[in-house]
């Protein structure tokens, strides 16, 4: 604690207060979350380390930036990026009745949707979304925070089961003691979604037994009809009753509507590296092709990371320029002779129109022959991109697993992911 001087508590959650500190080293702001772990069970205590490690894996422009941590006199300390812009339930709040535009609300959602899906993709679970948990970032990005008690999805059903946080995202999984799953992450996302339409709780009663009926029962007040229906046929699709009835983080990233956000927060690098697609500066993000290439050798062990599906919808790339690449357009053969045979020219056209169409077709043949050409290096290359990103990714997870295998402290130091310090 010595490298930080604290400068107010800011908070006091379900696991430890959370201090607002500055650093002597580098004089930024930092807050710091302190749990005692000294009357924990060496279970419990392992867990939390474990935790650690995971946060430290985590490195999104859309989720709070973890520091470091170390742990003195029985605490565990662990140290993360100050967002200065407050927590979203404030900034609801703040606007004292007043609804939000929907572009807004969609600017934020897509944010929130990308931090989870890198958390998702990773089989981790965030365990605690809320509006609380959700902050802005000086310049207004949204940051997803607070993993303290995210868990890795392969834990034990026992931990799974434990039932956590703020009760107004639980979701009707969790009340009927059915274990924790992606999807209740999902149904936690959609009682975000629905605070920032409508600045209230999408389930709230006066006592506890209430709440679990109306959250069992899955009714919930509508929503302005000045939101898109769009907007509010996503909310409907986030507050199913059957886990399984609602989208993932990713199908819903593939919305039209949410889709085109995306480059407004990723850079097309990130893009790149979070849905294994490789972009092109000239036209935008382009998609990856649809299907394998059919002539690639060795280009079965192609998987990408993600299915990408109407990447151009998602992206927002101008469907225009794929007219030249068109496959069908591609391979379009003249039709065998004896059709033409039977063909009756529609104009007899003298020797120079002929000239000319056969210099125009052979300049259109040389132009979708280069084009093609192009294609097929560009998906060599996406191809051992991805590849690559495959390797990174496999080594991440060891990593991680690792670290949940060992303990945190000795993954930390060879991750290099953050600095332990055991204080005595
Ligand atoms: P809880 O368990 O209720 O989420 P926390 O200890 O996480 O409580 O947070 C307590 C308070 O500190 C909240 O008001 C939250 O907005 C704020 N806070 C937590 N982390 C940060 C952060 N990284 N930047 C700014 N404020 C934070
Ligand atoms: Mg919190």
């Amino acid at each position: 604690m010595e490298k930080y001087v604290r400068l107010q508590k800011i908070g006091e959650g379900s696991f430890g207060k959370a201090v607002l500190v500055k650093s002597t080293e580098d004089g930024r702001h930092y807050v710091i979350k302190e749990i005692n772990i000294s009357r924990m069970s060496d279970k419990e205590r392992q867990e939390s380390r474990r935790e650690v490690a995971v946060l430290a894996n985590m490195k999104h422009p859309n989720i709070v930036q973890y520091k470091e941590s170390f742990e003195e006199n029985g605490s565990l300390y662990i140290v993360m990026d100050y967002c200065e812009g407050g927590d979203l339930f404030k900034r609801i709040n703040a606007q004292k009745g007043a609804l939000f535009q929907e572009d807004q609300i969609l600017d934020w959602f897509v944010q929130i949707c990308l931090a989870l899906k890198h958390v998702h993709d990773r089989k981790i679970l965030h365990r605690d979304i809320k509006s609380q948990n959700i902050f802005l970032t000086k310049d207004g990005t949204v940051q997803l925070g607070d993993f303290g008690i995210a868990r890795v999805l392969n834990s034990t059903v026992e931990l799974a089961r434990t039932c956590i946080g703020t009760p107004y995202y639980l979701s009707p999984e969790i009340c009927e003691n059915k274990p924790y799953n992606n999807k209740s992450d999902i149904w936690a996302l959609g009682c975000v979604l629905y605070e920032l339409c409508t600045l209230k709780h999408a389930f709230e009663a006066g006592n506890m037994k209430n709440l679990v009926l109306k959250i069992i029962s899955g009714s919930f007040p509508p929503v302005s009809p000045h939101y898109s229906y769009d907007l509010r046929s996503l909310l409907s699709q986030l507050f199913k009753r059957n886990p399984r009835d609602r989208p993932s983080v990713n199908s819903i990233l593939e919305k039209g509507f949410i889709a085109k956000r995306i480059e407004k927060f990723l850079s097309p690098q990130l893009i790149a590296e979070e849905f294994c697609l490789k972009t092109l500066s000239k036209f935008g993000p382009q998609p990856l092709p649809g299907k394998r290439p059919a002539s690639g050798q060795g280009v079965s062990s192609f998987v990408p990371a993600q299915k990408i599906t109407k990447p151009a919808a998602k992206y927002g790339v101008p469907l225009t320029y794929k007219k030249y690449g068109d496959k069908k357009l591609l391979e379009k053969k003249p039709p065998p002779k004896h059709k033409q045979a039977h063909q009756i020219p529609v104009k007899k056209m003298n020797s120079g129109e002929e000239r000319k169409k056969m210099s125009e077709e052979a300049a259109k043949k040389r132009r979708l022959e280069f084009i093609e050409k192009e294609k097929k290096q560009k998906d060599q290359i996406r191809f051992l991109k991805a590849e690559q990103m495959k390797r990174q990714e496999k080594q991440r997870l060891e990593r991680i697993n690792r670290a949940r295998e060992q303990g945190w402290r000795n993954v930390l130091r060879a991750g290099g992911s953050g600095e332990v310090k055991v204080g005595i």
